[in-house]
């Protein structure tokens, strides 16, 4: 690309290259190569100019991706010839504005080790600093009020530079050069500890929380995106007492440890789990427990994984390190509430759960939860992706043509803006349910347009009249309105979460979706590309006796399946026995079909499962019944249910079928850990073989698996192995969460190629 010989060429660097350190970096390589010109930041990203040899300039251009900051993440180089000015020396220019933005934010960003050797160190001025950060690390996202990304348009507008941090932030030779939110000490936030009643403290704030963290006190503590609440895991009675008080009765809490070996203590690690645990988005991520672990039961009930994560603030560090043991640190609200951000009314949101508030005067403008991941296969396998990941773009090999906004569905709401090749798919929103989480979607909604500078003139939407999401979409004026069904939408954000088109056949299996016919769906066998789709098969449809409340009573459940199959000679099972007083009434009721709409739901066949096992009869969280039933499957079980194709409708008989050998199997005596794992491993071999009867009629041998029921990697595994075994290519989720959190970047590449009419290019 550059020739032998002197010349000069100018570059231009695409993706997140500002805020991250990336100008300091080229001034440092252009000098390392002995080259002249200069560097400076505009709307499109970073710009360059260099002269010199032309072996250094090649050599130069190729370092810039492959030698950048940590935090930059590099999309496109792009270099063209110019004449030669002849001007000596290398120089960081000032920032050019403009109106088109395509510069990108980066996400928050756990503490580098040269910030936490700061921290540590007692000659440093920044020694026991809570808010210590560099370009290499810090708050971005949610700090960032507006754009062009600078100190004024952070809440870090709060707080004047000292001299010092000035001279830091103005020397390009320095690690905080330009990073946005530099402070210290002397010029930035500071902590502050109150009692229950307001009372502030005596004594240092960090010191005094341990104290309280030590005696089994539940502190509410201000972290990057919003309020934790935080107590130490291993006193049953303080986590028992957080689970009153949160009035959360079951769902597990995540532990944050103080570094890898504490983490060990607690959790199964493999070498790809580590570089997750210690990589700079810190999630919570799920492992397996260690037998003895020392966590209170209360901390994850019933449940063989443990949600675990490493600090990513200083004031975690210094919190942790100081108190010596794992904390549980959970969402600072009350059951299904969005998580408390603001400091004006925190004290009333969590006045009944936190004995002490540890307030500190940066504002969080954007509210976001901690991501969570599994391992899968050595790769991420997003379960809920917010803080560190958002609002990094989902890049796509194709462009969306015009500007896209997609509303996503109604649970684990998230919301995608996305133009160019980017796609932005927003942080956790939530269960849209409430005015709260509306009013968290429609305000993010706002400033994810300002930020990435997206006018949306295509509006994507689930099909379900009712989702509030839906509403939303249909309000928006001078728009042009794309329906997606829920299903394809999943398939199709599992195709751009792999930067494919397709078509494939797709596996969409999850609790429920509105189907085009007016039916719920979810266990779905679809073919389909980025325009369309065609449902070449589905589980049996079975009725929801009570409609929602089949769903919060997965027994319900266990009533439909075993009246399809039995009739009226449901054999002497314990789930009969435990509901025999309103048995008859739900059989009438599955029977009538009032108010018992049918439904081929994935998620409600592992219900009547979990519930025909004595799992769950009922459930305090959307998925919880499917949770036992994964947790409970006996690790070395190698036998599966076996059932046989039916013909011309693939999966038909299977939930029905895979029921009846439960039932067999339980009967006869079998343990049901084995029953469990059998059930597994019949579902994903139907799967496999409904795939096989799909490639035969259409000649596809790559398969799409999303939905929310694909967070069970017990499932997966078998899935992928299955598929595998038999020569086809398997896409599985690795940026987006299979679950509804990934329906909207779904809906934004169906309605892009919707409206370019081709399978794009
Ligand atoms: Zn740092
Ligand atoms: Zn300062």
């Amino acid at each position: 690309m550059v020739r032998p010989g002197p010349s000069r060429v100018r570059v231009r660097v695409e993706g997140i290259v500002q805020g991250v350190g990336f100008r300091p970096f080229v001034h440092a390589l252009a000098r390392e190569y002995d080259l002249a010109g200069f560097v400076g930041n505009d709307t499109g990203g970073v710009f360059v100019e260099v002269e010199g040899d032309g072996d250094h300039l090649s050599a130069f251009v190729t370092d810039l991706s492959q030698r950048a900051p940590t935090l930059a993440q590099v999309e496109r180089v792009t270099t063209e010839a110019v004449p030669r000015t002849g001007q000596p020396g290398f120089a960081i220019v000032t920032s050019v504005t403009g109106a088109a933005r395509e510069a990108l934010i980066s996400p928050d960003t756990a503490t580098c080790p040269d910030c936490l050797a700061d921290v540590a160190d007692p000659t440093d001025r920044r020694h026991g600093y809570p808010f210590t950060n560099c370009t290499n690390c810090g708050p971005r996202f949610t700090i960032v009020t507006d754009v062009p990304y600078d100190r004024r348009a952070t809440t870090m507008a709060d707080f004047p530079f000292c001299a010092d941090c000035a001279a830091e932030y103005t020397d390009p030779g320095d690690r905080r050069f330009h990073a946005e939110p530099v402070c210290c000490p002397a010029c930035g936030p500071a902590l502050r500890l109150v009692d229950a009643d307001g009372v502030p403290a005596v004594g240092d704030p960090v010191d005094v929380a341990v104290r309280w963290l030590r005696d089994g006190r539940i502190l509410a503590v201000k972290g990057l995106g919003g309020y934790h609440l935080a107590t130490r895991a291993d006193d049953e009675r303080a986590v028992s007492a957080l689970r009153a008080r949160k009035r959360r009765e079951e769902k597990p809490f995540a532990v944050m440890a103080a570094d890898l070996r504490a983490a060990r203590a607690l959790v199964h690690l493999t070498p790809a789990a580590v570089r997750v645990l210690t990589g700079a988005r810190r999630p919570v991520v799920l492992l397996p427990r260690r037998a003895h672990a020392p966590v209170a039961a209360s901390v994850a009930p019933d449940n063989r994984d443990l949600g675990v994560m490493l600090p990513y603030t200083p004031l975690h560090h210094l919190l942790i390190g100081r108190l010596g043991m794992p904390i549980v640190l959970t969402s600072g609200n009350t059951s299904d509430e969005p998580i408390a951000h603001r400091d004006d009314d925190v004290r009333q949101r969590l006045a009944r759960i936190a004995d002490a508030y540890l307030f500190h005067d940066r504002r969080i403008h954007v509210r976001t939860d901690d991501s969570v991941v599994r391992v899968f296969r050595g790769r991420e396998l997003p379960v809920r992706r917010s803080r560190g990941y958002v609002p990094a773009p989902v890049t796509v090999p194709w462009r969306f043509d015009r500007p896209v906004l997609a509303c996503g569905a109604a649970l684990k709401n998230t919301f995608c803006v996305a133009k160019g090749r980017r796609a932005f798919v927003s942080h956790h929103i939530g269960d849209l349910e409430n005015y709260e989480t509306l009013c968290a979607f429609t305000e993010g909604i706002e400033h994810f347009s300002r930020l990435f500078d997206v006018r949306p003139e295509i509006v994507a939407h689930d099909l379900h009249p009712e989702y509030l999401s839906t509403k939303y979409a249909l309000q928006r004026d001078d728009v042009e309105l794309v329906g997606v069904q829920h299903h394809h939408a999943h398939v199709a954000s599992c195709l751009a979460d792999n930067g494919e088109r397709g078509p494939v056949i797709g596996v969409a299996f999850d609790g429920l979706g509105f189907g085009p016919d007016g039916t719920l769906w979810g266990g779905e066998l679809l073919v389909a590309d980025l325009i369309g789709f065609e449902r070449v098969g589905h589980l049996g449809a079975i009725p929801m006796p009570g409609g929602v409340a089949a769903i919060r009573e997965p027994w319900r459940m266990a009533v439909a399946y075993l009246d399809e199959i039995y009739g009226d000679a449901v054999p002497d099972l314990e789930v009969l026995r435990r509901h025999e007083r309103r048995w008859p009434v739900m059989v009438a009721l599955a029977r009538s079909g009032t108010n018992s709409p049918r439904t081929s739901s994935a998620g409600r066949l592992f219900d009547a499962v979990s519930a025909i096992l004595g799992l769950r009869d009922r459930v305090t969280y959307e998925g919880q019944a499917a949770i036992a039933l994964e947790q409970l499957a006996h690790r070395d079980e190698r036998g599966g249910y076996r059932v046989e194709p039916a013909g011309t409708a693939p999966l038909a008989d299977v939930g029905r079928e895979l029921v009846r050998c439960v039932v067999d199997d339980l009967v006869s005596g079998v343990d049901p850990g084995r029953i469990a794992a059998r059930f597994h491993h019949g579902l994903a071999d139907a799967v496999v073989r409904a795939a096989e009867a799909v490639r035969e009629r259409t000649g596809l041998a790559s398969v799409a698996l999303s939905g929310g029921v694909f967070q069970n990697v017990l499932l997966l595994d078998r899935v992928v192995g299955g598929l595998e075994a038999e020569g086809f290519r398997v896409l599985v989720h690795s940026r987006v969460p299979p679950n509804d959190g990934g329906i909207s970047l779904g809906q934004a590449v169906v309605a892009a190629a919707r409206h370019r009419g081709t399978p794009s290019s």
